[in-house]
């Protein structure tokens, strides 16, 4: 069978709302994880009520900007990805770039969120910043999806 040379991670990505609402920047988006080379291993669209979007983001409660991040993320679909690939957490949050578009069009003109992001906010995308977060909000998105089970059937060369 077929061996990879490195071990694959996972990671989630989310298409925010804002890029959600641009067919075009939505199709774009996705084509640039292809062409990453990202496997991707589940996809779904979906509508998060207020309270979906105050526990995922609750690390960041009282922060000055919580309850326009909360109303944001609750405002219209979204298209969430569990991806796979080497060093995936890094990979995907290298190609977003920095959280504040304004900081990215300055510092990395080419990533995600110089491009297509509208506001410190509006940032396009959400990837996962450490092993420890990429699993909890993997299980978050995608409650059935067992990371353990595709990693090990990963590791004997189906797929
Ligand atoms: P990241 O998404 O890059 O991991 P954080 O975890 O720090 O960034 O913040 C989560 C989200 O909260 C950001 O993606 C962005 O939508 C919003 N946010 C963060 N900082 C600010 C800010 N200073 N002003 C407005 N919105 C912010
Ligand atoms: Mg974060």
């Amino acid at each position: 069978t077929h061996r990879c040379a490195k071990a694959l991670q996972l990671t989630l990505a989310v298409i925010k709302p804002d890029a959600v609402a641009h067919p075009v920047i939505l199709e774009a988006l996705h084509q640039r994880i292809l062409e990453n080379n990202f496997i991707i291993v589940r996809s779904k669209d979906l509508v998060w009520r207020r309270q979906d979007s105050e526990k995922f983001y609750s690390e960041h409660a009282g922060r000055f900007f919580y309850q326009r991040l909360v109303e944001f993320m609750s405002s219209g679909p979204m298209r969430a990805y569990v991806l796979a690939r080497e060093d995936a957490i890094t990979h995907w949050r290298e190609l977003m770039g920095p959280t504040k578009v304004f900081r990215a069009r300055y510092t990395s003109p080419l990533t995600i969120r110089a491009q297509y992001g509208l506001t410190d906010t509006r940032n396009t995308t959400h990837g996962s910043d450490s092993v420890e977060s990429a699993q909890r909000e993997i299980s978050f998105f995608f409650p059935d999806f067992s990371q353990e089970t595709w990693m090990e059937r990963e590791e004997l060369g189906f797929r």
